[in-house]
């Protein structure tokens, strides 16, 4: 364990990342009950633990490139799943008041698990679809920033997730590095759900080309979006 832990912090340490020990052993116990829980239920399919601090914790956390959390606190992880990319985001910036949602109740439950073994401190974890929960106040158009990872085609993702951000406030959406002609036809929709394009923000962990795109919210969204729930995945704005 302890070889893994000094593993982790190098690699952190290569990107700029300095956590105190007792953020490593949070990084550590968040691997190790994401691969015991992996057994019985389907949370990941990767599972190596090289693996899961580049392509899931340092993937994750990376975000601070393009957003500053002293102005960002209070952020959403939609389609969360087993807690990605929120879980490390709330152990590297502590401070962060964090909402995960995700429509599977298993996977919730399970996050109940992790933020009562890691004393997580003000993360909320609901299960509700995007477009349920996106109606009720205290949720639409409450949060600095919206984030969410390998959840739907980014015209799709657009209506589930910028009605979560205040105007002024921004959603960043987590992709692979081809990326550039889902942006061109999530144009529209963009515009429509009251945001812009700020900038798609290209880099590399290891050889894995990823890109954030950071949308800016201009305005309020219209009341009729989102629409129904399974109706932005069934007929994507376009
Ligand atoms: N973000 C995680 C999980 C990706 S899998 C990661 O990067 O590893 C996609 C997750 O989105 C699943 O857990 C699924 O239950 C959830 N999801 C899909 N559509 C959703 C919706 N409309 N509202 C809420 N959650 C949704």
């Amino acid at each position: 364990m302890e070889e893994k832990i000094r593993y982790m912090a190098e690699q952190f340490e290569c990107y700029g990342f300095t956590f105190s020990e007792l953020q490593k052993r949070k990084f550590y116990s968040f691997y190790e009950m994401l691969v015991e829980k992996n057994k019985v239920m389907n949370l990941t399919g990767i599972t190596e633990f090289e693996d899961v601090v580049d392509k899931h914790f340092l993937d994750s956390v990376y975000v601070n490139r393009v957003v500053d959390f002293h102005k960002h606190r209070k952020v959403i992880d939609l389609g969360t799943g087993a807690g990605f990319p929120g879980i490390p985001l709330k152990i590297a910036f502590p401070e962060l008041q964090v909402t995960l949602v995700d429509s599977s109740k298993k996977k919730i439950d399970f996050l109940g698990d992790i933020v009562r073994e890691l004393e997580l401190e003000n993360v909320e974890l609901i299960h509700a679809r995007a477009e349920d929960l996106a109606g009720e106040s205290g949720y639409r158009e409450s949060f600095d920033l919206c984030v969410s990872r390998a959840v739907a085609n980014l015209c799709i993702l657009e209506e589930y997730c910028i009605p979560f951000v205040r105007v002024g406030g921004n959603f960043i959406s987590y992709k692979s590095g081809d990326v550039d002609n889902e942006v061109k036809e999530s144009k529209k929709a963009c515009l429509l759900l009251g945001g812009r394009l700020n900038e798609v923000y290209k880099f590399e962990i290891h050889d894995n080309r990823r890109s954030f795109v950071v949308i800016e919210k201009k305005k309020e969204t219209p009341r009729r979006f989102p629409r129904k729930a399974g109706i932005p995945s069934k007929n994507p704005l376009k």
